[in-house]
């Protein structure tokens, strides 16, 4: 059975048997979602995404590049990639260093 997430994504087209997969386990999404590219995902259900931004420098009124790299939980229906560019949700902390999920490749 697949949940409905709350988020206007769309539903992955496998299932998978994760408790920590928002579409088939029980992991509750909330809070921000936020998008990126993920630039490793060597680990066991996991990837590392990246987002550019442009942060505002008030003293000469321009704009610097910066970049972040959030650890997000990757359930197995979804299975991203490296350099696939994904949305990713808030949940609670899954580990350490993870507290957001992949819900969509986009
Ligand atoms: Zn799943």
């Amino acid at each position: 059975m697949t949940r409905n997430i709350g988020l206007n994504v769309p539903i992955p087209l496998s299932q998978c048997d994760d408790p920590n997969c928002p579409f088939h386990g029980t992991l509750p999404v909330r809070g921000q979602t936020l998008d990126g590219v993920v630039i490793s995902s060597r680990m066991d259900k996991t990837v590392v995404v990246e987002r550019s931004y442009e942060k505002k420098v008030f003293k000469y009124e321009r704009y610097e590049k910066r970049r972040s790299r959030i650890h997000a939980h990757n359930p197995p229906c979804i299975n991203a990639k490296e350099g696939d560019t994904v949305k990713i949700a808030e949940c609670r902390p899954l580990s350490k260093s993870k507290s957001f999920v992949v819900v969509a490749l986009t």
